[in-house]
């Protein structure tokens, strides 16, 4: 496999016997863009688990590249990781969401809090949420990771914690949590789904550590250092990825 062609994630149904089309958003970045040619090469993926080293044999309208050949590009992550993110401010949740999406986050849910401080409407978020599903897309594509991480729409910390699942494993970082640590919450553990949830800003109020811990959440401290919502995020991550594969 040659890990420094473009790679791209295209549906399965994009392709076909011995020729994948691409979807026709692909064009104007691959033309315009990366201004690939016909004869370069490139990969795809469908999302399966396959990947495709391609030949490209047209670009406009759409690009369509002959398949050279086909492998299989990964084994599954055994544990899903989903990440409960308070709204942040500016530009931080591109952030988060590529960096957990490079690291190994499969499901991200936006939600306000107590203390969130942007503010957005309907139309707004489902902006946002189309906006971060991209990022996610390129996280996914840029990192060779087999699968696309979702980002679901933007929703209330409440509505999230109503929806614990059975065989699940749910923990909050809280900055006053000061007997568990994520150390010990993890230590044995044999978890193949977790969520966690990161607060905003500001930080989760008593009240909403007391309802996720009445939902069955877990708080846990990440250390005596107080972390950015943004860093927090990028760190359980990675620190989830490292125990749990
Ligand atoms: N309320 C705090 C900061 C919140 S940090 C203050 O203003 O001082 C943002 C989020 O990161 C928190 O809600 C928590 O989920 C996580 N976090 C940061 N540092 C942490 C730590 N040392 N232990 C546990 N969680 C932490």
């Amino acid at each position: 496999m040659k890990k420094n062609l473009h790679r791209f994630y295209v549906p399965q149904k994009n392709i076909l016997d011995n020729t994948v089309i691409f979807p026709a958003e692909h064009a104007n970045h691959i033309k315009n863009v990366l201004r690939m040619k016909t004869g370069d090469y490139c990969l795809v993926f469908d999302g399966t688990g396959f990947e495709y080293e391609l030949l490209l044999e047209k670009i406009f309208p759409e690009p369509e590249g002959r398949i050279m050949s086909r492998y299989i590009a990964g084994t599954p992550d055994k544990t899903r990781i989903t990440l409960v993110q308070a709204l942040a401010k500016g530009d931080k949740m591109d952030l988060i969401i590529q960096k957990c999406s490079e690291i190994g986050v499969d499901i991200f849910i936006p939600c306000k809090s107590e203390r969130t401080i942007i503010k957005l409407d309907q139309a707004g978020a489902v902006k946002k949420q189309e906006r971060w599903q991209k990022i996610a897309q390129s996280a996914a594509e840029q990192s060779h990771r087999i699968t696309i991480p979702k980002v679901e729409p933007v929703t209330d910390l409440a509505a999230v914690l109503n929806e614990a699942k059975p065989g699940q494993m749910a923990i909050i970082p809280w900055e006053n949590e000061k007997t568990t640590s994520l150390k010990q919450a993890l230590n044995g553990s044999e978890a193949r789904d977790i969520i966690y949830f990161i607060g905003p800003e500001g930080g989760f109020s008593e009240q909403e550590i007391a309802a996720a811990q009445k939902a069955g959440v877990l708080p846990v401290s990440l250390g005596q250092r107080i972390l950015r919502t943004e860093t927090a995020g990028i760190v359980v991550a990675a620190i989830l990825r490292y125990e749990l594969d």
